[in-house]
């Protein structure tokens, strides 16, 4: 016998594909679920079906926004000459909100890694190339000090670098393996700030 009706056995699975959500709390989300008012479900679904629709990649950094434009490339109080690289959208939220980089960004929504079969071609690199035809004067390669983040690094410095723009590395004060979004602001603003050229 089934302990709970497909309906819900169904709602579990979703769930449980989710990231982070084992089949324990797989199974009480869902059962919250259908202990919630309709009209509650009914708005939850659709706040997610809206984000789905309406949000894309900015056409410049590749950052999630529901314009064509995010409002930081579109800002030009900001300086368009400095670009700081980050793996994730997480990276660029937790830079943002030191709120003492006035730069522009570019997402690369991930890191190379030979052991996960994540080649130059998986990730935003060919944009960020292609940004450099404009006035760039600076790239800080801010991704994750782990082995991917550092790989990726190297990678890009490597691209750059014959094309006289300056290249710099943010300070591995960052924990080794540490995820950029974990590291309070003192810590991101002295990576940043002791950044070196590579
Ligand atoms: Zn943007």
């Amino acid at each position: 016998m089934e302990l709970y009706s497909k309906y819900i056995n169904k709602l579990i699975e979703q769930f449980s594909k989710l990231p982070g959500v084992g089949s324990k709390s797989a199974q009480r989300l869902a059962l919250h679920i259908i202990n919630m008012p309709t009209e509650h479900v009914e708005r939850f679904a659709q706040v997610m079906i809206d984000a789905k629709k309406n949000i894309h990649y900015c056409n410049t950094c590749y950052t999630l926004t529901d314009a064509q434009t995010c409002p930081i490339c579109a800002n030009q109080g900001r300086d368009h000459g400095t670009i700081m690289v980050v793996e994730n959208i997480r990276d660029l939220a937790a830079y943002e909100k030191t709120g003492k980089y006035d730069g522009v960004y570019h997402v690369l929504h991930g890191a190379i890694s030979p052991m996960l079969g994540v080649g130059p071609n998986d990730i935003k690199l060919k944009e960020l190339i292609k940004r450099l035809e404009g006035e760039v004067k600076e790239v800080i390669i801010a991704t994750n000090s782990s082995l991917e983040g550092e790989t990726t690094a190297m990678y890009i410095s490597k691209l750059i670098k014959p094309t006289g723009i300056k290249v710099t590395r943010i300070a591995s004060g960052v924990p080794v393996g540490g995820d950029l979004e974990c590291i309070d602001e003192m810590t991101l603003l002295r990576a940043l700030e002791g950044r070196t050229e590579l």
